[in-house]
C-alpha cells in the first residue's frame, strides 16, 4: 500500500472519529437535559429525595467526571428507596383515615343501599389507593356517598339550614347538596322536644316531689298501689321520647381546659373552714383527671359550694345575729325605762295614798278641834284647796309618765313587729336554699342527701308505729350502652324522662330519689310486698314501653330492681344492703326484672 493509501484512510477515519464524538456529545447533552428536566418534575415527594436530585443537576451542569456522579447516583438512589418506604407508609395511614370516615358516616345509620356503598368504597380503599394518581378518584368518590349520607340524614332529621359538610367544603362545586354534619356537631344539647306528655295512667299519681310536670291527679289516699302500665305510643309519633343525633366532642378535647378552669375557680373561691376538707377531695378529684361522668357531680358539689359562698349565706346568718343582738339590748333598754317609769308611777300611787290619808285625818282633827262652825268652814276650804292641788300635781304628774311610757311601749312594738317580719324572712331564705341542696339537678328529683333525711324519717316511723316500709333499688340496664351510642348528653336526657315516668306513677306518700349515676332509691310507706313487687314491675313494663327512639328506630331502655321490707329489727344501712344484693341477682338473671330481697 502507498504512503497516499495510508493517508487518505487515516484522514477518513479521524473524520468517521469526529462525527462519532460529535454524536456522542449530544446524547449526552440531550440525557444530561433529560435528567435535569426528570429531576425537576420528581420533585416535591420527599424532601431529602429533593436534596438528592438538586444535587444531581449541579454536578450534571457542572460536568462532574464519571467518578463524582457514579457516588452521587448511588446516594440518589438510596434516597430513593426511602422515598418509596415514606410513601407506602403515607397510603397506608391515608386509607385508615378515609376508613374511619367511612365508619363515622356508618354511624350515621344511612339507608341500606348507601350503606353497602360505603362498605364496598371502604373494602377496596387499600387496593385502590395501591395505584398511582388514586387519590383524587377516590376522595371524589367518598364526597359523593358523604353526600348521600347527609342528605338521607337531613330528609329524617328535617333539619332546617343544612351546612355543607367537610368534603363538601374540599370540593366545592357541589358544596349546595351536602347537610349538617358540622351543624349536628355544634348544635344544643339534647333537646328532646317535648311536645306531648303522655297520658297519665288511671290510678298514677303524682309524688308530692314532683317539680316540673305536675299533672297531679291524686284524689287516690288508698294504700294499695295497683298501677296501670303506660300505654306503648308508636315510635315516630311522639319526639318525647326521641333520642337526639348528637356528635360529641371528646372529653380529652376539652379536659386540659377544664382541668385550668376548675383549678383556678377553686383557687380564686373564698372557702371558708367548713368547706376546707371537701374542697381538698374536689382538688384530689380533679388532679387525678376527671371524664364526662366525673365532671358532673363534681360541678352540682361545686355549685353547692359556690351558691353559698355567693349566697353569703353563713355571713347573712352572722350578720343577722350580730342585727339581734343589738335589737335585743335595745329591747333590754326600753324594758328597763319602761319599768323604772311603771315603779315611778307606783311609788307616786303610794305618795298620793299617803297624802290623801293624811288629808283626811287632817280633816278629822280639824273636826273634833274645831270651836265653831266660821272656823271649821275655813279650816275645810284651806284643806280642800290643798286636796285638789295634790290630786291635780298627781294627775299632771301620771299624765306625763303615762305619755312617756306610751310612747316606750309603742316602739317596743314595733321593734318586735320588725324582730319578727326579719325572722320569718331569713327562715324562708333558709328554707330555700335547704330545698335547693336537697334536689337533683339533672332529674330534678330529691337527692341522695334528700335520701338520707327521708329514708331516717321513715325509719324512725316505723320503729315508732310498729308500721311498715318497703325498699327498692332500680338500676337502668346497660346504661353505658347508651352512653357509648348516643352520647352522654342523649343519656342524660334519657334519665330525665326515666325519672319522671317513675316519679309520675308513685303515690303522694311514696318517695322517691336519685341515688347516683343511673339508679334510682324508692321507698313505699305502708305496702304490703306482694303490692310493692306488682308496683316495681308495673314501673319496669311501663319503662321497657317508654318509645325512645333514636333516628326512626326504636331504642328499648330497661331496668332491673330489687325491693324489699325494711324489718324492724335490721338497721336500714342492713336493709339497703339485702335489696342491694336482690338487685344483683336481678342482673345476673338476664335484667330487665325485679327479685325480691330474701
Ligand atoms: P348494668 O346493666 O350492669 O347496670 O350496666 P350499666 O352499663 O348500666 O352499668 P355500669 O355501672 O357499668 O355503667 C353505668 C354507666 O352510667 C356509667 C356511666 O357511663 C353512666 N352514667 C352515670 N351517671 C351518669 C350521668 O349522670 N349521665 C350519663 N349520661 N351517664 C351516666
Ligand atoms: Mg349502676
Ligand atoms: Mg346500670
Amino acid at each position: 500500500m502507498s504512503d497516499n493509501t495510508w493517508k487518505k484512510k487515516y484522514l477518513e477515519l479521524l473524520d468517521k472519529q469526529e462525527r462519532l464524538e460529535n454524536n456522542f456529545n449530544k446524547q449526552a447533552d440531550v440525557l444530561k437535559r433529560g435528567l435535569i428536566r426528570s429531576s425537576l418534575a420528581a420533585e416535591g415527594n420527599d424532601e431529602q429525595l429533593d436534596q438528592q436530585l438538586q444535587g444531581l443537576r449541579n454536578l450534571l451542569r457542572k460536568q462532574a467526571d464519571t467518578h463524582e456522579l457514579e457516588q452521587h447516583i448511588n446516594r440518589l438512589e438510596k434516597a430513593i428507596l426511602q422515598s418509596e418506604k415514606k410513601l407506602q407508609q403515607r397510603r397506608e395511614g391515608l386509607s385508615n383515615t378515609l376508613t374511619y370516615f367511612v365508619q363515622q358516616l356508618l354511624q350515621l345509620q344511612p339507608p341500606k343501599d348507601i350503606q353497602k356503598s360505603l362498605r364496598a368504597f371502604e373494602k377496596n380503599l387499600h387496593k385502590q389507593l395501591a395505584k398511582p394518581h388514586s387519590l383524587y378518584p377516590a376522595l371524589t368518590q367518598l364526597k359523593d356517598l358523604q353526600e348521600r349520607v347527609l342528605s338521607a340524614t337531613v330528609q329524617v332529621e328535617k333539619t332546617p339550614q343544612a351546612q355543607p359538610g367537610l368534603f363538601s367544603r374540599w370540593f366545592k362545586g357541589s358544596a349546595s347538596n351536602s347537610a349538617a354534619t358540622e351543624q349536628n356537631q355544634t348544635q344544643a344539647p339534647a333537646e328532646l322536644v317535648h311536645s306531648s306528655e303522655p297520658e297519665p295512667p288511671t290510678t298514677a299519681l303524682a309524688a308530692d316531689t314532683d317539680t316540673d310536670t305536675d299533672t297531679d291527679t291524686d284524689t287516690d289516699t288508698d294504700t294499695d298501689t295497683t298501677i296501670v302500665a303506660a300505654q306503648p305510643k308508636s315510635a315516630s309519633a311522639d319526639d318525647t321520647y326521641a333520642i337526639p343525633l348528637l356528635v360529641e366532642a371528646s372529653y380529652s378535647s376539652v379536659a386540659l381546659h377544664i382541668h385550668n378552669t376548675l383549678t383556678t375557680l377553686l383557687n380564686d373561691l373564698p372557702i371558708t373552714a367548713k368547706h376546707e376538707q371537701q374542697v381538698i377531695a374536689m382538688r384530689s378529684r380533679i388532679n387525678k383527671g376527671l371524664n364526662w361522668y366525673e365532671l358532673a357531680p363534681l360541678l352540682d358539689e361545686l355549685s353547692i359550694i359556690v351558691l353559698a359562698i355567693a349566697c353569703g349565706q353563713e355571713d347573712d346568718l352572722e350578720q343577722y345575729l350580730l342585727q339581734l343582738n343589738h335589737r335585743l339590748a335595745s329591747l333590754h333598754d326600753n324594758l328597763q325605762v319602761t319599768s323604772i317609769g311603771y315603779n315611778e308611777s307606783v311609788t307616786a300611787a303610794k305618795n298620793l295614798d299617803h297624802d290623801l290619808r293624811e288629808h283626811v285625818s287632817n280633816f278629822q282633827s280639824d273636826v273634833h278641834s274645831a270651836n265653831d262652825l266660821v272656823e271649821l268652814k275655813k279650816r275645810v276650804d284651806s284643806r280642800i284647796d290643798t286636796f285638789i292641788g295634790t290630786l291635780q300635781t298627781y294627775q299632771e304628774s301620771r299624765e306625763r309618765t303615762d305619755s312617756v311610757l306610751s310612747e316606750r311601749f309603742q316602739a317596743l312594738a314595733e321593734h318586735s313587729k320588725q324582730m319578727e317580719k326579719e325572722t320569718q324572712l331569713l327562715s324562708t331564705k333558709l328554707e330555700e336554699q335547704r330545698q335547693k341542696a336537697l334536689l337533683d339537678p339533672l332529674t330534678g328529683l330529691p337527692n341522695r342527701a334528700a335520701w338520707a333525711e327521708r329514708s331516717e324519717l321513715e325509719y324512725a316511723r316505723i320503729q315508732r308505729n310498729q308500721s311498715s316500709l318497703l325498699l327498692s333499688i332500680i338500676d337502668i340496664d346497660h346504661f353505658k350502652r347508651i352512653n357509648d351510642n348516643y352520647g352522654h348528653l342523649a343519656g342524660d336526657k334519657v334519665l330525665k324522662i326515666i325519672a319522671q315516668e317513675l316519679n309520675r306513677r308513685l303515690r303522694k306518700t311514696d318517695f322517691i330519689a336519685r341515688f347516683g349515676g343511673e339508679e334510682y332509691v324508692i321507698l313505699l310507706p305502708d305496702t304490703p310486698l306482694e303490692s310493692g313487687l306488682k308496683l316495681l314491675n308495673t314501673l319496669r313494663t311501663a319503662i321497657e314501653a317508654c318509645p325512645f327512639h333514636f333516628k326512626g328506630e326504636l331504642v328499648t331502655i330497661t331496668f332491673s330492681a330489687g325491693i324489699g321490707q325494711v324489718a324492724n329489727d335490721e338497721t336500714l344501712e342492713q336493709a339497703f344492703e339485702r335489696v342491694d344484693q336482690a338487685l344483683y341477682t336481678a342482673k345476673n338473671a338476664g335484667r330487665n326484672n325485679v327479685k325480691t330481697a330474701s
